[in-house]
Order: C-alpha cells, then sequence, then structure tokens
C-alpha cells in the first residue's frame, strides 16, 4: 500500500465557484511515483514532470497532486470532500498494487487550443448546449468546464475527434 492516509489541513470556499469548497489536504506519503499512472489513465490530466506536480478533472471536481499534497475543488460539502478522498486512496492504491502490469505516461499532454475544438463544432450557434455560440462552448470545454456530449448536435466524427483529447 502506498498511500494509507490522507490529513484535512482547511477547508475554503472554492474561488472558481463559490457555492462550492476548496481543501487542500496531506497524504502520508510522496505520491510523485503514481503520477506518471495517473496521467496515462485521465484524459484530462494535466502534468509536470519536473515539478512532480498532476491536475485533473473527475466529474466536475479538480484534482492537483504535488509531493505529498492533494488539493481538491469544487466539492458540495464535507461529506463529500471525504468519499473523494477515499476514492483517491483506493484508485491510487490500486494502480500502485498493479503498476507492473501498467504502462506510465511521462509525456504532458498537449491541450486542444480553443479554435481546433471549434472547428470540429457543427458551427450553428443553435445555443442547445446552454452556450451562447459554439466559439463559447469550444472555450468552456477547452478549460474541461463542459463535457464533449453537452453538444446534442454534434456528429460522430467530431465526437470521436474530440474523444481523443476529452473524457
Ligand atoms: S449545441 Fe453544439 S452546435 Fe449548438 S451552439 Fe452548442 S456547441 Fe454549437
Amino acid at each position: 500500500m502506498l498511500l494509507e492516509s490522507v490529513k484535512v489541513l482547511d477547508v475554503d470556499i472554492c474561488i472558481q465557484q463559490q457555492d462550492k469548497f476548496a481543501a487542500r489536504t496531506r497524504a502520508s506519503a510522496d505520491l510523485s511515483a503514481i503520477l506518471p499512472y495517473l496521467n496515462a489513465i485521465f484524459k484530462s490530466a494535466d502534468y509536470n514532470r519536473e515539478a512532480d506536480s498532476l491536475t485533473f478533472i473527475h466529474g466536475i471536481i479538480e484534482f492537483s497532486l504535488i509531493k505529498d499534497q492533494i488539493n481538491i475543488k469544487k466539492f458540495a460539502n464535507r461529506t463529500e470532500l471525504h468519499e473523494l478522498l477515499d476514492w483517491m486512496r483506493e484508485l491510487i492504491n490500486d494502480i500502485w498494487e498493479s503498476r507492473l502490469e501498467l504502462t506510465p505516461m511521462y509525456a504532458a499532454r498537449r491541450r486542444l487550443p480553443v479554435i481546433n475544438i471549434f472547428s470540429l463544432l457543427p458551427g450553428t450557434n443553435c445555443g442547445k448546449c446552454g452556450e451562447k455560440s459554439c466559439m463559447a462552448f469550444a472555450a468552456r470545454l477547452n478549460k474541461l468546464e463542459v463535457k464533449v456530449d453537452g453538444c446534442p448536435a454534434l456528429d460522430m466524427t467530431g465526437r470521436n475527434k474530440l474523444g481523443i483529447y476529452f473524457e
């Protein structure tokens, strides 16, 4: 087992979404060795090998890991925070136990630019996604604030191509 426990250091209002919360926590172990495996699993991952840091999105929740720190943003309450920490601890330990069969990914993922996302959208500005335009949707997808299937008008080609970059 790599990660035995996680201690919550503090909880505050989330700056990005003020009806949600953000927390800083400390893991019982340095997590640097697990980051390339998480980078391989999460398409949303932003991995910096030099800094030993990784950020990824799970649902609407944003996780940032650096050494023994796990920071979590956009959770609803303490109950959800503890559920998320349990999930993260189990995930890390499962990966650690299976690491000889897994392939780590050390390269940083390339985030698809807004204009490239836009080029794959229908371009009709129909508003069915809740945004005023396809460009606005592309900008939010680039920031991982929405999901690919948030555009109901997207054809299979666009869906498959965007699916390579986004979960
Ligand atoms: S639903 Fe799709 S096509 Fe319509 S505005 Fe949003 S991104 Fe554009």
